[in-house]
């Protein structure tokens, strides 16, 4: 739980990161596993605010990792949650996975996978979702504004959010990590779109990443991230091209 810039602290919730922005009210990008809730409106308190000033939840993607104490922050202020219309159809019916993914290739992945991931609740209470996205949704007029980001490789709904902040503030999701070093996800519903995913984001400018699971990037963070991942740029390219054949 700590401040990682000017406007912006990232909370280590029991499952994943959650991130707060302060834009006078605040914002909160995905929730944690269930039972987080508490911790997130200390770290709101703590900070000088009031859980009413909590005003919008941002939902990068189903899985209860992310969604998980959606329902029950929903009890205990009136933030409005906005998520993409293929993962909210899900978690409506408190589905928060897919059955069909694809484990990563590598034996660390599989381990991660078994050790993270088999175990994960399926499930979630089913909140409520107030703001449904479409494809049609590009820009999210929230403090200082939003970039939506389709990537659905990881989740069919999954969304990065790219924060028009001074520089650039994109919220990964789990399109990659950082635990120790900028590393593909353990799975994706389809890998292959994973890899255009990265592609996808290395298009923006960013001066700062932040993931689902794994350490901040705060300096020249497209510059490393496209240093890192180019060499599947190819590969996702390639898949495009023969797509047809
Ligand atoms: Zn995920």
């Amino acid at each position: 739980m700590k401040q990682i810039a000017d406007h912006l602290h990232q909370l280590s919730l029991k499952g994943a990161n959650g991130f707060l922005i302060d834009h006078g009210s605040l914002t909160l990008v995905d929730t944690g596993y269930g039972g987080n809730s508490d911790r997130i409106l200390a770290y709101i308190k703590s900070i000088g605010k009031k859980p009413q000033d909590l005003q919008h939840i941002l939902l990068t993607h189903l899985h209860s990792d992310h969604t998980g104490s959606l329902a029950e922050l929903q009890e205990k202020t009136d933030a409005e949650a906005i998520m993409s219309a293929p993962d909210a159809e899900c978690v409506l019916k408190g589905q928060a996975f897919r059955a069909a993914v694809e484990i990563t290739p590598g034996l660390l992945h599989k381990l991660i996978y078994r050790l993270f991931v088999k175990g994960a609740p399926r499930t979630v209470n089913p909140p409520r979702i107030d703001r449904i996205l479409t494809s049609q949704d590009e820009k999210l007029p929230i403090g200082k504004g939003f970039t939506v980001i389709p990537v659905p490789g990881h989740a069919a709904g999954q969304i990065a959010l790219l924060y028009h902040d001074d520089g650039g503030t994109l919220f990964a999701a789990d399109t990659c990590g950082n635990m120790a070093g900028l590393a593909l996800a353990p799975f994706y519903e389809d890998y292959h779109q994973g890899l255009t995913d990265l592609h996808t984001i290395a298009n923006y400018r960013f001066e700062r990443i932040v993931v689902g699971h794994g350490n901040p990037i705060l300096k020249a963070a497209d510059e490393r991230f496209e240093k890192r991942f180019n060499k599947y740029f190819e590969k996702s390219k390639r898949r495009n091209a023969n797509a047809y054949t």
